[in-house]
């Protein structure tokens, strides 16, 4: 299974990609049916998978840290591309598949069964890791609202390359005025570029879900002076709780916005979505400066 492609490689040297069997036999061996509970839509696209691996820049002697390798489509990729990586992965039927490509890839893979959202991720893939998965819808959502929240930044991580439903990446890099821009825009962009680098058709996943998925890329900027995570998330909260309604209405449950928005002349009658993720960010800046005055 694991035959050198590389003659020229110093006798024992890990092959970085030995010839491995297609992902639909590996599937079938392992009796990898699809769970709909664990959010299972594999990609057995090898290009596809390396085009996704690519996304970060190049992972040469990168460590990646990948959430729900499943039977290892993408796992492989990272390591054809040269990454060290450190997997995530609920189904322990998976693991076997799993071993066979830590076997390949002479120990660059490390598999860890556990639930994503109870992983301590610094001390598991380390700091400067580069977060690349294909997320299971159900738990996607949080683990990507805990890896932008919180009030430490920088964050652990070198870049987040996430595949999600297309809805919600539109959502992580929508714009004001967009029905798509929301929390998550503003969680994803106050202190992150978030892109949208790649389209994949619902027919690329084995089973295929009901819709279309994307590919965000994100990479961490420096967060902006004096504002609080928590501030930012409760006033983005109220604002977008009530949508359609005037920021008076909206966030004046929030202690000191309204006073904030005067002082910074944002005019009380606009509506959340007009209003820019610097705009946000000011504003919750004022509400902690008069917080501790
Ligand atoms: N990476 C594979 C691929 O691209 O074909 C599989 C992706 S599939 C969408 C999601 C994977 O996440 C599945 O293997 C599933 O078992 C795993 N998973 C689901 N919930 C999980 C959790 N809470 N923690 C870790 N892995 C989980």
């Amino acid at each position: 299974m694991t035959g050198n492609l590389h003659p020229d490689r110093p006798e024992g040297a890990a092959d970085p990609s030995p010839t491995l069997p297609p992902l639909r036999e590996v599937i079938a061996r392992h009796g990898l049916n699809a769970s709909k509970a664990l959010g299972q839509n594999f990609l057995l696209d090898e290009q596809l998978l390396d085009r996704i691996a690519r996304i970060p820049g190049s992972l040469e002697a990168e460590r990646a840290y990948e959430v729900g390798p499943g039977p290892g489509g993408l796992t492989r990729a990272l390591l054809r591309a040269g990454a060290t990586v450190v997997a995530v992965e609920r189904d322990r039927r998976c693991l076997p598949a799993l071993a066979e490509l830590q076997e390949a890839f002479g120990g660059r893979l490390t598999i860890i069964e556990a639930d994503a959202l109870e992983v301590d991720e610094p001390s598991t893939a380390g700091t400067g890791a580069h977060v690349v998965a294909n997320l299971p819808y159900n738990v996607g959502t949080a683990l990507f609202v805990r890896w932008l929240g919180g009030e430490c930044w920088p964050p652990w991580w070198a870049s987040l390359t996430l595949m999600f439903q297309k809805e919600v990446a539109e959502r992580i890099v929508a714009r004001p005025d967009t029905p798509a821009y929301g929390r998550l825009a503003i969680l994803a962009q106050w202190r992150s570029e978030a892109r949208l680098a790649m389209k994949v058709h619902r027919s690329a996943f084995v089973p295929p879900p009901k819709v279309m998925s994307a590919v965000v890329h994100i990479l961490p900027k420096a967060a902006p002076d004096a504002v609080s995570a928590a501030t930012l998330e409760k006033l983005t909260a109220a604002a977008f709780g009530q949508r359609r309604k005037m920021l008076r209405r909206s966030v004046q449950a929030v202690a000191g916005a309204l006073d904030a928005l005067e002082m910074l002349g944002i005019d009380p009658e606009r509506r959340a979505e007009t209003l820019t993720v610097n705009e946000f960010v000011a504003i919750a800046r004022a509400i902690g400066a008069r917080t501790k005055a």
